[in-house]
């Protein structure tokens, strides 16, 4: 078995197969499918991963792995398979499927070291390296030319360690850390105005733009290769701040968690909970939908089904969205589970994010909550898997590999025998028509656990107040309820719907818009620094005095951004005190949670947000909801902007009143009529289920079909065009009769950095060869991607039709 099948690190689509390689003599007592390597490949030394050892080659003289990077495999048999599956699904590269399920750290080039985990004596040529220090480079140890199984031996006993230098807190107890010492908007200007040859300063200074959060300057100098001197010069310049800190990395304070035992369950949770919890003591797999409104009590349910998994000696993964993943919703179940919990957040860095894995890889944890990614968790003995607000796009990754984790879920449960639980208060029309099929399991929660009623939605024809003489964004109802809320000491929460929260510059003479130059988009105006910014490429510009068009100095701002809506109400409601939640105020890290917290005590009256409030959040003295425009979505060209819309509108009302008081919800329209609108204030999932399946039908969009998005991107835009009609050509040959294929046409944004985009989308109910299609058509023209800079992206499950 001295031959590895190996996967190698090779961006061509006709390279998804396995390589052959010999295992030297150093490695073959250490080597294990699941491990990551490097091996000669042409004139280059790349990374692979081993899926397979193997005694015969078809192939003869085979070259030598040169590297071994893993002491314990970072993947398990299971993962390998998925990964294969999910490359064949969403028509992706394997080793792309297989870098998605580590942590980045396990992806680059960080530096590793072997640390000393004990006080006893080492296996002799091991203590000889060490010579009395508690540590070393990883390659003195490959360097030395010792035996790879011994140091194998001494990590799995536990007395040696393997780290990725991002963790220096288990040699240093002191680090230098390095953090801005200005306002984020101050660093901004300091970085325009600096000159151009400062370029590791400008680097530096832009890292610390992005990322406000402070990091150790041994972090900075290696990230941008550069010396303590370029810190220096701007801690100098008053830009940086350095100081000594002792690093330690876990995000939540778990003792301050107060712990909580199961609660017992109302009829209805009881009813609900009964076959999953049959599912587990049985090891079946089966899918269930669980559909409850917010407050019904879903996570109780989850808490308890993870219990019985747990006590069965099983692991449980639990996945919200990305914006849920707050402290709230975090401490719930740490409050339960105590140090069993993992989390896998995007906002932890690198290092945190690797220990959590590291967490679960050593089997210290028996859940982990995370987004998206946390599908992945490496687990050996699943028992459950839970989706919480299973109607989340963000579930669907928007890269290579363009996965569902619904999908991935679903698969795993077979792979363990294990039951998937997809929890929402508004769910998917696709999982909610496969539960009225029986491919789901279906379970409602009707009632909230407190009995209290669902908060009262009155919608408010925005058409009627502009005819009524009121050009402001607040209809007369809403800013009285405000008042009126104020008055009393209770708060409110304003939600903008997303398609707001950008503000253009037009002309008023003319009414030209500033676009960006390099995308067909217009430019977004921010206001603190008075500057144009294009949200698809970096390109910005100062906001022209004068009209590049027709002269006029007659600039308008237009398009209501939470900021303008901040100004509107400190000057309609001048005591109102506020908060602001949106993509400006919540860049940096933590800031996500510091507005809640200020909110959750107390500190404004009002909170004001894109929909990044919507989700999640139970604040006590919440009394009413306003919707500033509810129909902004449904203008957008997306099949699913009814549906979304009916989310939204659901999921901000289930905001108001969870606790004694109760509470309202204003909802301002232009559309009052639009059934999305008026079935969401009704509270009837069901009516606007039979409806929008209606359309869908008619319209031939999922559920009733499926969809398949290609997008061909160049910077010759004839090229684009050529492409995509050869691919519609060569598609129109294989598919069958009652399929379309539409386009090709420009995409809604038909340009991003300086690339056109066309596209063409499938509508198909059955076409089991359609990936096989696909890829041949892929393979036609992967010479043209690899030489000319080609793009083609599939993606068989597109929710962004951009
Ligand atoms: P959902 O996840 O459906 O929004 P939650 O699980 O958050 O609902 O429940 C809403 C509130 O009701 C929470 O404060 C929770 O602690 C409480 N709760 C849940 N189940 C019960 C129960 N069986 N008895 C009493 N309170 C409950
Ligand atoms: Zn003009
Ligand atoms: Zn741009």
């Amino acid at each position: 078995m001295n031959i590895a099948k190996v996967i190698v690190d090779v961006p061509a689509s006709s390279i998804n197969q396995t390589f052959d390689y010999s295992i030297p003599e150093r490695f073959q007592e250490i080597l294990k499918p699941g491990m990551r390597v490097i091996v000669p490949f042409g004139p280059r030394k790349i990374m692979g991963f081993v899926v397979d050892r193997v005694s015969e080659s078809s192939f003869e003289r085979l070259k030598n792995i040169i590297d071994v990077l893993d002491l314990t495999p970072v993947l398990t048999k299971e993962l390998l398979d998925l990964g294969k599956w999910v490359a064949n699904e969403t028509l992706s590269l394997s080793i792309v499927a297989l870098q998605a399920m580590l942590p980045q750290v396990l992806k680059s080039k960080y530096k590793k070291e072997l640390v000393r985990m004990t006080d006893e004596k080492l296996p002799d040529p091991l203590e000889y390296l060490f010579a009395g220090r508690d540590f070393i480079a990883y390659e003195e140890f490959e360097n030395a030319n010792l035996s790879y199984y011994q140091l194998q031996k001494a990590v799995q006993a536990g007395d040696l360690s393997v780290h990725y230098q991002v963790q220096s807190k288990v040699t240093k107890k002191e680090v230098l850390m390095v953090k801005p010492a200005r306002e984020t908007h101050m660093m901004e200007e300091a970085f325009i105005d600096f000159p151009k040859n400062a370029k590791k300063q400008k680097q530096v200074l832009g890292y610390f733009i992005e990322n406000t959060h402070p990091i150790p300057q041994k972090e900075v100098l290696k990230q941008f290769q550069t010396t303590n001197q370029t810190v220096k010069s701007l801690v100098d310049k008053g830009l940086l701040e350095t100081y000594k800190e002792e690093v330690y990395r876990n995000p939540y304070n778990d003792e301050e968690i107060e712990r909580t035992t199961a609660l017992e369950l109302t009829e209805e949770q009881q009813q609900a909970i009964k076959p999953i919890l049959a599912s587990i003591k049985n090891n079946t797999h089966d899918v269930f939908l669980l559909h409850g409104v917010t407050g019904s009590g879903k996570t109780e349910i989850y808490l308890q089904s993870i219990q019985d998994v747990i006590d069965k000696g099983e692991e449980a993964i639990v996945l919200v969205p990305e914006i849920a993943l707050t402290p709230q919703m975090v401490n719930r179940f740490k409050g339960r589970f105590g140090k069993s919990v993992a989390v896998m957040h995007s906002a932890l860095s690198a290092g945190e994010k690797y220990d959590e894995w590291r967490r679960i890889h050593r089997k210290e944890v028996q859940v982990v909550v995370g987004a998206r990614s946390a599908i992945f968790a490496p687990f050996e003995n699943l028992g459950i898997i839970i989706i919480d607000e299973e109607h989340e796009t963000t579930y669907k990754q928007e890269d290579q590999p363009r996965y569902h984790a619904r999908d991935v879920a679903i698969q795993r449960g077979q792979n363990h025998n294990c039951p998937v639980v997809l929890g929402s208060a508004t769910p998917t029309l696709e999982s909610y028509a496969r539960a009225m099929k029986g491919v789901y399991s279906l379970a409602t929660l009707n009632k909230r656990t407190n009995d209290q009623p669902m908060p009262h939605v009155d919608i408010i024809d925005m058409r009627a107040e502009l005819h009524a003489g009121n050009r402001t964004m607040f209809s007369r109802k809403l800013k009285e309820s405000i008042e009126h809320c104020i008055r009393n000491k209770e708060q409110v929460v304003l939600l903008l719907n997303r398609r707001g929260y950008s503000t253009f510059v037009m002309c008023r003479d003319c009414g030209h818009v500033n676009d960006c130059p390099h995308c067909d988009i217009a430019l977004t105006y921010h206001k603190n620094t008075n500057r144009l910014k294009c949200h698809y490429c970096s390109y910005e510009e100062i906001v022209p005095s004068i009209c590049p068009e027709c002269n006029s100095d007659l600039i308008r701002y237009f398009g209501t951004g939470t900021q303008r809506v901040e100004e509107a109400i400190t000057e309609l409601i001048p005591e109102a005190s506020l908060l602001r939640m949106d993509v400006d105020t919540t860049r940096r890290k933590g800031s996500h949670e510091k507005i809640l917290k200020e909110f959750g005590e107390g500190k404004a009256d009002i909170l004001l947000g894109t929909q990044m409030i919507a989700k999640g959040l139970d604040f006590e003295n919440v009394t009413l909801v306003g919707v500033l425009t509810a129909d902004s979505m449904l203008n957008l060209p997306d099949f699913r902007s009814s549906e979304k819309t009916f989310q939204l509108l659901t999921q901000v009302s289930g905001r108001a009143g969870r606790h004694e008081l109760t509470g309202q919800v204003l909802v301002q329209t232009y559309t009052p009529e639009h059934y999305s609108v008026k079935l969401a204030s009704e509270y009837n999932f069901l009516e606007f289920y039979k409806k929008e399946m209606g359309m869908r039908k008619k319209f031939q969009y999922p559920p009733y079909y499926f969809l398949a998005l290609i997008t061909i991107t160049h910077e010759n835009k004839v090229k684009v065009i050529q492409t995509a009609q050869r691919i519609v050509h060569l598609l129109l040959q294989k598919v069958n009769q009652n399929t379309v294929v539409l386009g090709p046409t420009p995409s809604p944004i038909p340009r991003i950095k300086d690339r056109y985009r066309y596209q063409c989308m499938i509508k198909y109910r059955n076409e089991p060869d359609l990936r096989v299609y696909l890829n041949k058509i892929l393979d036609q023209f992967s010479d043209d991607v690899r030489k000319n800079n080609l793009i083609i992206s599939v993606d068989l499950q597109p929710y962004h039709l951009m």
